[in-house]
């Protein structure tokens, strides 16, 4: 016997609450995990509060991603003992996820706990920060390096925004974050933040080409922050877009890529391939001082993170909300 958050929905209304459930409960796979730490992550919010259409079958256990330790496994990669981690592929959304006692679920999914790294270390850095990581490969790839000029980081007090303000900061980037809390200047200056930029002034309706200010951007907002970080965009420059907390929308035109040559490069962590992950899982261990992830960490236990899931989607939360299971 375990316990799991479950949510469920009966014609209209969505219920979400702590239930004993066992192992028999489980859904299909071949690998069984005993759940260290998960996490709460703004699409988890999205899934306990009902208000985005992320849970595709009920009743479903939200958690998008968990670290722990293999139970039993006849998958050939995993054995009794390995140290495991889980971030995406519809885990939480489709199949029961980490916010959980044991989740047992496919080991092509499943990534090795990072040697260097711990169960809750990797879950301070999370989807968010993998997805962080990932945004920052995306930036390099299309060509961005220190000397091509600021980057601009949106959400940069939240999940994605902080792990992606110390990656940057960390690889000697000069990082403007933009936030919508004037109170986590200190907080981002101390991530490595070398200016702050109010979100209200990248919210309103967008030109389609502004000042030329940045050289790349990690972008989590979407919406009219998107357009308005696509049109201060310096020539030549690269967004890196991963998220909609400011919607799903982007009432922008072509004009930042066709007279600025802007490169808009969208990034998912939920299908990337094992190889992406893995290597972004080595540039975390290797870019990220792991000894100051402490800084963004705050901890619900199981039997609060319902209530603390609508703080998430008044972007109350800093930095990243680690969940301890069956901490290791
Ligand atoms: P989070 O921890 O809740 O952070 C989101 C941050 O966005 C907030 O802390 C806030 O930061 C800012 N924000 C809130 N409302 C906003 C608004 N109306 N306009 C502009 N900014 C706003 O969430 P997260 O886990 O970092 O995720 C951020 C986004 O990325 C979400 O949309 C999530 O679904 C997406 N995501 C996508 C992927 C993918 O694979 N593509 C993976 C992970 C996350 P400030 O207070 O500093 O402004």
């Amino acid at each position: 016997m375990t316990q799991a958050v479950v949510i469920d929905k009966t014609e209209d209304q969505q219920t979400v609450a702590l239930r004993d459930i066992t192992t028999a409960d489980l859904p299909e796979g071949d690998v069984l995990v005993d759940v260290a730490w998960s996490t709460l992550n703004y699409k988890d919010a999205l899934a306990i509060t009902g208000a985005g259409p992320v849970v595709r079958s009920f009743p479903m256990v939200p958690g998008i991603d968990f670290a722990g330790v293999v139970r039993e496994s006849s998958h050939p990669d995993f054995t009794a003992g390995d140290k495991v981690v889980l971030n995406g592929w519809g885990v939480g959304e489709k199949h029961w996820g980490g916010l959980a006692g044991q989740a047992r679920v496919s080991g092509d999914w499943l990534i090795p706990l990072p040697a260097g790294m711990t169960a809750r270390q990797a879950m301070v850095i999370g989807t968010a920060g993998y997805t962080a990581m990932l945004c920052v490969l995306a930036l390099e790839a299309h060509g961005v390096t220190p000397d091509s000029g600021e980057i601009v980081v949106t959400g940069a007090a939240g999940g994605v925004g902080s792990v992606a303000t110390m990656l940057l900061a960390a690889r000697g980037y000069n990082v403007a974050a933009v936030t919508g809390r004037a109170s986590e200047e200190a907080y981002l200056r101390d991530l490595g933040a070398t200016s702050i930029i109010d979100r209200a002034e990248l919210s309103g309706k967008p030109r389609p080409l502004a000042k030329e200010r940045w050289a790349g951007a990690v972008d989590v907002a979407g919406s009219t922050v998107l357009a308005n970080v696509l049109a201060g965009m310096k020539y030549g420059g690269v967004v890196a877009a991963c998220g909609l907390a400011a919607g799903m929308d982007l009432p922008t035109s072509v004009a930042p890529f066709i007279l600025r040559g802007v490169t808009l490069a969208g990034v998912d962590s939920v299908m990337a391939p094992k190889a992406k992950r893995i290597a972004a899982y080595d540039r975390l261990v290797s870019d990220l001082d792991l000894s100051r992830l402490e800084v963004i960490a705050t901890e619900a236990s199981l039997d609060k993170v319902v209530d603390i899931a609508p703080k998430f989607l008044s972007g109350e939360v800093r930095g990243r909300m680690v969940v301890p299971v069956n901490p290791t």
